[in-house]
């Protein structure tokens, strides 16, 4: 039976955290992610926090994560079922700005 694992960020909430996966390169440059509407040069891991930093992630997701895990996460539990993962508008309408400050934070600059 699946299952799925809450992270929590030590300071973000009700916001999409990227987590770049430098081990993981893209052969072809991306013009636009999908998800977030920015080119990414390395898989990348999209998480959207909630009002208490926490996100629940699928092992695969946990797996992925492990091969750059950002300091800023912890994992907290196990979840026996997990709900399905939704984007959600962010509530300030700030959202653009918040993805790049996320990036930002996600590379350690
Ligand atoms: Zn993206």
């Amino acid at each position: 039976m699946s299952y799925g694992i809450r992270l929590r960020h030590s300071t973000l909430t009700n916001v999409m955290f990227t987590v770049p996966i430098p081990s993981i390169p893209f052969t072809v440059a991306q013009d636009k992610c999908p998800t977030c509407q920015v080119p990414h040069q390395v898989k990348t891991v999209h998480l959207w926090l909630d009002d208490v930093g926490s996100v629940i992630v699928s092992e695969g997701v946990l797996g992925t994560l492990n091969k750059a895990w950002p300091s800023e996460l912890s994992a907290v539990n196990r979840v026996q079922t997990p709900p399905a993962q939704t984007i959600t508008q962010s509530r300030n309408g700030h959202f653009e700005q918040k993805i790049q400050r996320a990036r930002i934070q996600a590379w350690g600059v």
